[in-house]
């Protein structure tokens, strides 16, 4: 009579035998429930069943608990040493008094499927590394995870992890993808300086306490994406948050650290809930970040983050919902920059007109997008000097220095286009060609000077 544990390897170990991986013999396996029929060698004998009747695991000894680790610690050294997976699937590990110590003395594995395993104590895989392909979907850990400076270069799967305590995955370096889709961290998570190579998928995954992804660099493509969606797939955005759904709400970030975060690739954020302080400060985007349908708390910042795309429509639009949801909360200075990258993004869509790609040109040229209220008004006094000059050697009457073309250059300013004025005076000694270009100048000062007010508009405006 075998122990009854039983579960289909996940496709990172597909080959591996369903059944329970360990080699004990019958008399030494537990019924649990009494009378269920049902018989578990130790390593995969729970701590409760489905109605919370909890078994003799969880009464266990120091030595008894301490007994279990060194069979895990030979298990894990004999498959290492033969370089078999290391399967460590289903396992139920004791809860620890102790400092936890590393599952391998060498603090190295080859390929480990730790696949719905549980974690009664706090783990510690500190400066380990994982050679080849690591799996614990849908393991448990009760108390704190400790995977700070790990090196994973194989696939890094955890998709349904429940972390009921802290995870700490600081300076953490995964060369293949990293894959926590689904998983909920319950407290804190703690990604800072992180490196993810290839895909970092959170795609779904809940952070209820702070998470912390500071520093962190994603080189590859990174899904945030959380299901603020209907059955329909209709986003819910517009919903408002206490009247979300349960499942919903599941996937939320609560307080968030993206500080001085590097995104190298796609970054999708769409459909996400964040729900309390997002701290995307000097963070830097190679690709437009995907915000589309997210739910964006008002304490949210961008203050000195870096966009450098400006690749064309999909930009323009990725823009587009960040410079709505900082005007939805009344951020101006950040909506407007936002309008300022979709305009330039825009810009760079072939089927443009030609003469909206020069209108945006002139726009951005003279006030930055509305922008930079300086802007304008430094124009004007620069195109004053320039015609100015051209006005001087003119040869136009009564412009015999300088000082007289200034005066009649800040003319053309203050009283536009009076040039052609019959009451004008000396106005027939102008040649059209100096008319035109005087009215030149005045259009020029009305354009500017418009600028310059939709600038301050911008700047003050109330909302
Ligand atoms: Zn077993």
């Amino acid at each position: 009579m075998p122990c009854c544990f039983h579960a289909e390897r996940p496709d990172t170990f597909r080959d591996l035998d369903p059944g329970c991986q360990f080699e004990v013999s019958a008399d030494r396996l537990v019924e649990f429930p009494n009378g269920s029929g049902k018989h578990w060698c130790d390593f995969h004998l729970p701590f409760a069943d489905s109605d919370g009747t909890l078994s003799t695991k969880q009464a266990w000894t120091v030595e008894k608990a301490d007994q279990f680790l060194q069979k895990i610690y030979k298990y894990v050294a004999s498959a290492s040493k033969s370089d078999r997976v290391v399967d460590l699937t289903g396992v139920v590990f004791p809860a620890s008094e102790t400092q936890p110590l590393p599952l391998t003395s060498d603090r190295l594995f080859h390929a480990v499927c730790l696949y719905r395993a549980v974690f009664g104590g706090s783990v510690n895989f500190r400066h380990t590394k994982f050679l080849l392909n690591i799996d614990f979907s849908e393991a448990t850990f009760i108390q704190t995870a400790y995977f700070d400076d790990i090196e994973a270069h194989g696939l890094f799967v955890a998709r349904n992890v429940e972390f009921v305590s802290d995870a700490y995955f600081q300076r953490a370096e995964f060369h293949e993808n990293a894959l926590f889709s689904r998983s909920n961290f319950q407290n804190a998570a703690y990604f800072s300086g992180a490196q993810f190579s290839k895909m970092a998928n959170f795609t779904r995954s809940n952070f209820s306490g702070s998470a912390w992804f500071d520093h962190a660099r994603f080189y590859g493509n990174s899904g945030f994406s959380g299901n603020l969606l209907d059955a329909n797939n209709r986003g819910l955005s517009n919903v408002p948050a206490d009247q979300l759904t349960e499942q919903a709400q599941a996937a939320a970030f609560g307080h968030v650290w993206f500080r001085n975060a590097k995104f190298y690739q796609d970054i999708d954020f769409s459909n996400r809930s964040f729900s309390g302080y997002t701290d995307f400060n000097s963070t830097t985007y190679q690709v437009a970040p995907n915000f589309h349908g997210s739910l964006m708390n008002q304490d949210t910042s961008f203050l000195d983050s870096k966009f450098f795309d400006r690749s064309g429509e999909r930009a323009a639009r990725s823009y587009r919902t960040l410079k709505l949801a900082m005007e939805g909360h009344r951020a101006w200075d950040e909506a407007g920059r936002f309008f300022a990258y979709e305009l330039e993004s825009r810009r760079r869509v072939r089927s443009m007109p030609r003469i909206i790609k020069l209108f945006s040109v002139l726009y951005e040229l003279g006030s930055n997008y509305g922008l930079s209220p300086g802007r304008p008004i430094g124009c004007l006094l620069l195109f004053a000097l320039l015609f100015s000059g051209v006005y001087e050697n003119s040869g136009l009457p009564k412009i015999v220095n300088f000082d007289h073309a200034l005066a009649f250059s800040i003319e053309q300013y203050v009283r536009p286009f009076a040039v052609w004025t019959s009451s004008y005076k000396d106005g027939d000694l102008i040649s059209s060609i100096w008319k035109f270009i005087a009215s030149l100048q005045s259009l020029l000062g009305i354009g500017l000077a418009t600028l310059f007010i939709l600038a301050l508009r911008r700047r003050f405006r109330m909302g």
